[in-house]
């Protein structure tokens, strides 16, 4: 086989694909969906709605392609989306942020990520601090930042961290403590006790927080609070979201990040030459969206607690134990009492025995965690009622 130099390798490495013979292996995502695919299995796995989002968010992108909004954007985004993401910062969070400086507009929440761990990173000395079970992008931009990722556990079954855990995580190489709230894969929402042991330990060993806010309308019990509204937080905090989840567009890729102006800078540095901007026509139509009245959003959340109650209800009949989540499209159960020792395993007989497709925790985690998480498996409830309601009956046959 060529050799071939570069950063990819451990970039593939730091998220868990090289196998032990050096072969690089598609994301959990990819290789679930192409399970899914292959088998006429219904999809729980990657998070993506099986319906569009509001009519008049789709018709201001046609409408902005058929008035010629179809060349580059300005570098930070167009004007009026940054606008409209300064006011929905303000209308739920009471943030003010200046839409000319503290507002940057992404290729999705990825690319936010992306660009932002690249800026804030030089050297392997330099540690970012996730919470593990963690989002798959996150391992990976450390790898290809070339930093060192330390992690705090999130356990079974509330998925609360340890302050005690947390306190040890962060040092003065802490250069980052990336935050996801709520959290995917493990549904769990933060309190606040835990934000401001965050905000303190950050101003301490002087790291920036970084929080991937992308469920953050997609809560259930408590609305969402962003730790850039903590006391101490805003001065260090970029927050990224984006429009995928809130108005079901996840192909779309715009996203946001918010904060001080010197971050933002530094963020813009990296990601200028990444993307340089995003798609211009969305733009106006995530704007449009982001000012919709408060109904939609609290039908939206109220809809998807429909599902995860739905969802939650036929794993517990099937046998699983459930973790309930405070948010996000997705629910962990436990297979254990249903024989899986191997989540990976598990969910490919899943696929094949009963038709349903969901994805195993040990994708989210290092692999010396992985025994923790074995018997652990997300399952995604952004389908319609009936989609869910057909995957209990069938995860129903399993015992
Ligand atoms: N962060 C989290 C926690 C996610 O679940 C996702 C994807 N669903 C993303 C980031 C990526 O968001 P985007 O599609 O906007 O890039
Ligand atoms: N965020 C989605 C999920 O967690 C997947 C996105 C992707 O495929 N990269 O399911």
């Amino acid at each position: 086989m060529r050799e071939i130099p570069g950063a990819w390798r451990r970039t593939a490495e730091g998220a868990g694909l090289a196998t032990a013979a050096g072969e690089i292996v598609p994301t959990i995502f990819a290789e679930m969906t192409a399970l899914a695919t292959a088998t006429g299995a219904i999809n729980l796995g990657q998070g993506f709605p099986d319906e569009d989002g509001p009519l008049e968010v789709l018709d201001a992108a046609r409408a902005a392609i058929a008035r010629g909004d179809n060349q580059y954007a300005p570098g930070r985004g167009v004007a009026d989306l940054r606008l409209a993401v300064a006011e929905h910062q303000h209308r739920f969070y009471d943030l003010t942020v200046d839409p000319d400086r503290e507002v940057l507009i992404t290729a999705g929440a990825t690319e936010a990520l992306a660009a932002t761990i690249l800026a804030l990173t030089a050297d392997p000395g330099d540690e970012v601090v996730v919470f593990e079970p963690y989002y798959d992008a996150y391992a990976a931009l450390v790898s290809l930042a070339g930093a060192r990722l330390v992690t705090v556990p999130l356990e079974w079954p509330d998925f609360r961290p340890d302050p005690e855990r947390l306190r040890a995580a962060v040092s003065d190489r802490t250069r980052v403590i990336l935050v996801n709230d709520p959290h995917n894969p493990t549904g769990t929402v933060f309190d606040d006790a835990t934000r401001d042991l965050i905000v303190e330990l950050a101003d301490r060993h002087d790291a920036i927080i970084v929080t991937d806010e992308v469920y953050e309308h997609l809560t259930f019990e408590v609305t969402h609070t962003p730790i850039a509204t903590r006391p101490g937080a805003a001065e260090r905090t970029l927050s990224i979201s984006s429009g995928g989840k809130t108005f079901s567009t996840t192909g779309w890729k715009i996203g946001w990040v918010t904060g001080p102006a010197d971050l933002i800078d530094a963020v813009i540095a990296v990601k200028q030459f990444l993307t340089y901007v995003p798609a211009t026509p969305f733009q106006p139509a995530i704007a449009h969206g982001l000012r919709l009245a408060d109904d939609f959003y609290r039908r939206l959340a109220a809809d998807l607690k429909d599902k995860r109650d739905a969802l939650g209800a036929g794993l517990e009949a099937a046998g699983f134990e459930v973790s309930v989540p405070g948010g996000s499209y997705f629910t962990v159960a436990d297979a254990r009492s249903l024989g899986a020792e191997d989540a990976r395993r598990f969910c490919h007989e899943l696929a094949h025995r009963v038709g349903v497709v969901a994805i195993p925790l040990t994708a989210f985690v290092t692999p010396a965690e992985k025994p923790r998480y074995a018997s652990l498996v997300r399952f995604a409830a952004c389908k319609k009622l009936d989609v869910l309601e057909e995957a209990a009956r069938r995860l129903g046959t399993l015992s």
